[in-house]
């Protein structure tokens, strides 16, 4: 990577001013490491500007220079993608209003650097719903959601990020403002221009501020967490209740046994029930008709779906509940080296899916110990494997690319996608130039010439 000379550094910063220009290594620390230290970057200077207009202006200069760019939002990401190397890092975090939110119009328009939680938050005390949520929404930020069209745990009822957006604003490679703050549920002129932006992980426009839908706020949340004997039957039960609740179900998730092992050892979390069970689920529905929820788990166990059931009897224990899910990621860290895979499949293919993945990996190594978790009610399981006790973790680890040429294979086979809701980044680049067409290839290629000629956003992510 070319060195960015001195003088257009000196030019870069004095838009932001000093102040909230970094180039001291020490204080860059926390916008160069990813979450789990598998990313360590370096940048020459980190950019906070507080305005769209910065933004601009400073996309003005890079284009001038061709001076690469990194656009960062909260660092969440798990691919890559907001890491740079050697580039000037962008970050939205100093862009944080809430710009309007509209209670009859059921939208909010903020700026790109709104961390989820203060979204939902705004959305809440209007009594309105923005329901995108996962795990980091304490600490993503809303562009960084919309650059990797992020998913989570209520895709099933209102979709993922794509789904939640009306409008966007981006700053161009060139340094142009595209204004597309529309809160439009119908608009068919033209193109869709937002819907290239969302998903393209920084790499041909800079989001810096986004219209997004709200939801009326759900009267009630019935929450139960239910033993299963396999997935095949935590898939008969998605069936069941969907046939009940219909969108009010908001929420399936699975869980293995060996996930409620690790949180409960290192998460500080309860074991939910008397006895150990192989998996199982946490299901929300909303809106819930008195009842409904427990006449669908009767139903299950006369049919053998369910061996045992919990309906959330507060709301701390729904808390409690969901717990358990949110830290399956954080509870791995502490059972040493994890290798990931964020996969999709069709969701009729979900248990036969994990049924081929555990047993190859079993084979491919002996000891190593599955932990798939996550959205059973829309295909996506995190498809991670944590290394045998006591193996050497770099060694472990180094495995990585051929773990992943196994589960990826299968996933294929089902006709699956190798990245569901975390994007493509710097981890899966290569393994997604192989596997997509050369005809979707060339459009992407094409996309990113036209809006980004001098390729100096987000260089190496998404296209090598
Ligand atoms: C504990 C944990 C749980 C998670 N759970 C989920 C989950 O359930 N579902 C899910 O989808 N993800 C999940 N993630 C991944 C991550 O939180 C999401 O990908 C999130 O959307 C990233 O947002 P961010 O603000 O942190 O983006 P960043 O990490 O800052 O950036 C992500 C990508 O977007 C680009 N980018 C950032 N901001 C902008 C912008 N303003 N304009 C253009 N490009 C930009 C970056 O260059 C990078 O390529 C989880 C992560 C963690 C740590």
């Amino acid at each position: 990577m070319k060195s960015v000379n001195a003088d257009t550094l000196a030019r870069l910063a004095a838009i932001v001013g000093e102040a909230t220009a970094i180039t001291d290594p020490a204080a860059m620390v926390h916008y160069m490491r990813e979450w789990r230290d598998k990313w360590v970057g370096t940048s020459p200077l980190v950019l906070r500007p507080e305005s769209t207009q910065q933004v601009s202006d400073i996309l003005k200069i890079a284009h001038e220079t061709n001076t690469k760019i990194v656009p960062q939002s909260g660092n969440t990401g798990l691919v890559g993608g907001g890491i740079p190397n050697g580039e000037v890092l962008l970050s939205l975090d100093r862009m944080t209003k809430i710009i309007a939110v509209d209670a009859l119009d059921n939208s909010i328009t903020v700026q790109a650097g709104c961390t989820l939680k203060s979204v939902q938050d705004a959305a809440d005390a209007m009594e309105r719903l923005f329901p995108l949520s996962l795990a980091s929404e304490g600490s993503c930020r809303m562009g960084g959601n919309l650059a990797t069209n992020a998913g989570g745990v209520n895709v099933l009822a209102y979709g993922n990020a794509r789904d939640l957006c009306l409008g966007l604003e981006v700053v161009l490679a060139d340094g142009r403002v595209w204004n597309g703050l529309r809160s439009l549920r119908k608009d068919n002129t033209g193109y869709d221009l937002k819907n290239l932006f969302i998903g393209s992980e920084g790499t041909l426009g800079i989001i810096t501020a986004a219209v997004l839908k709200l939801f009326p706020k759900p009267s009630r949340h019935d929450t139960a967490l239910v033993a299963v004997p396999s997935p095949h039957a935590a898939l008969d039960l998605l069936a069941l209740l969907k046939a009940v609740a219909g969108s009010r179900l908001t929420a399936f998730e699975i869980i293995p046994r060996i996930g409620i092992e690790f949180t409960t050892r290192h998460m500080n979390a309860q074991e939910p029930f008397a006895q150990a069970y192989p998996w199982y689920v946490l299901a929300e529905v909303i809106n819930n008709p008195e009842e409904e929820l427990a006449t669908v788990i009767n139903n299950a166990f006369v049919k053998g779906l369910a061996l045992d059931a919990i309906v959330a009897q507060s709301e701390a224990q729904r808390q409690a509940f969901w717990a358990l899910r949110e830290n399956m990621s954080e509870s791995q860290k502490f059972e040493g080296g994890s290798i990931k895979h964020d996969v999709s499949v069709p969701v009729s293919k979900v248990a036969v899916f994990l049924d081929q993945a555990i047993t190859a990996i079993e084979k491919f190594m002996p000891g190593a110990r599955p932990v798939p978790f996550g959205h059973l009610g829309d295909g996506n399981i995190h498809f991670n494997v944590s290394q045998p006790v006591g193996m050497d973790k770099a060694a472990y680890l180094s495995r990585w690319s051929d773990m992943n040429d196994l589960v990826h294979g299968i996933v294929l086979k089902l006709g699956g996608s190798i990245s569901a809701e975390h994007g493509i980044g710097v981890l899966k680049r290569d393994e997604m130039a192989r596997i997509k067409s050369p005809v979707e290839m060339d459009l992407m290629r094409t996309m990113k010439q036209a809006l980004d000629p001098k390729g100096i956003l987000n260089p190496g992510k998404v296209l090598a």
